[in-house]
């Protein structure tokens, strides 16, 4: 689904100028890994973490074999159904059939939507693509930019300020009458009015400083975080057929997860920023550690069995590294 509250949008349509512009829509030694150690943020010091009282435990990096040559894969489209390679890059879209005449390309911070008639053949389209592969290839790596850019900015801790929550602008309210939030926070997606970003409402007064705005959050962050990674686990543990022992949050900042071959798993609460397709992929990256404990390509095929774009999703946790909590802003 191209989201249109996103952004500009790019629209380009083949064969047909007077088309309107197409709008958006639609006890065993134990064996650790890690996932991308990346930092998330460069320069941020580490974030207290109240709510996690044990200490992070230091993690041995498995050296990563030789990754199987493969080409590399632009943005994919969280709701993808095709494939195709343009310009030797892997272009994960999303193919919509319409009654319409023409092929329509649209390519938004989603990626990149082909909107086509319904007699057009998959050859005709894939052909069409070729056509305007520069173009689409170009589109996509600038708005996978903007989108770094945005989630990599710092978050102000004010009222009325935003930040990335699931892939998409989250507003905080500084609730002080309490209208909505009587205490603690709480999260509104506003149904009526479509396109404008979902809310937090913030039961604190008016004086609140950006350090209790910033506590009450991530509060927020770690007990939404808990409630996901549960839902997911429990989603892809048994497709995977393996059992998990423990769940626990970590706010490191060099990884997103880990897993132990006594079967718990840890999961970084950063994670709530990226978008669902995303979290998919780590959670199932380290619940397939508890079938292969290696990254080797048995490892991967066990990922693919139930995110078959994780390398593009691996690519955009790459790309986009989470806001940084404790710079002052
Ligand atoms: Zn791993």
């Amino acid at each position: 689904m191209v989201d249109v509250r996103r952004l500009v949008q790019m629209a380009l349509d083949l064969w047909e100028r007077s088309e309107p512009a197409a709008a958006a829509q639609p006890s065993a030694p134990v064996v650790k890994e890690v996932v991308d150690a990346k930092p998330l943020a460069p320069q941020a010091p580490a974030a207290p973490a109240p709510p996690l009282r044990r200490p992070v435990t230091p993690v041995v990096p498995v050296t990563k074999p030789a990754a199987p040559a493969a080409p590399a894969s632009l943005q994919a489209h969280p709701a993808a159904n095709r494939s195709i390679l343009l310009q030797g890059q892997r272009v994960a879209y999303l193919l919509q059939r319409a009654k319409r005449r023409s092929i329509g390309f649209v390519v938004s911070e989603d990626g990149l939507v082909v909107r086509a008639p319904r007699w057009v053949t998959q050859p005709g389209i894939d052909e069409a693509l070729q056509e305007k592969a520069g173009w689409i290839v170009r589109k996509i790596a600038e708005m996978q930019q903007r989108r770094a850019r945005s989630m990599s900015a710092s978050i102000r801790w004010e009222d009325g300020a935003s930040l990335p929550f699931l892939g998409q602008p989250l507003q905080l309210v500084v609730d002080s009458e309490q209208r909505v939030a009587r205490s603690g926070a709480v999260w509104r997606v506003e149904e009526e009015a479509p396109g404008s970003p979902s809310r937090l409402y913030l039961a604190l007064p008016p004086s609140a400083g950006r350090t209790q705005i910033r506590d009450l959050v991530q509060a927020w962050f770690v007990q939404s975080a808990r409630q996901h990674f549960l839902a997911r686990l429990a989603h892809f543990a048994p497709l995977l057929g393996v059992h998990y022992t423990s769940l626990r949050l970590s706010s490191a900042e060099t990884r997103w997860g880990s897993a132990k071959s006594d079967g718990s798993i840890r999961l970084n609460w950063r994670l709530m920023h990226y978008a669902p397709a995303v979290i998919d992929y780590v959670v199932a990256h380290e619940l397939a550690h508890l079938r292969v404990m290696d990254h080797s390509p048995r490892f991967w095929d066990t990922v693919a069995e139930v995110v078959p774009d994780h390398r593009a999703l691996r690519q955009q946790l790459k790309d986009m590294p989470a806001p940084p909590w404790d710079r002052a802003a």
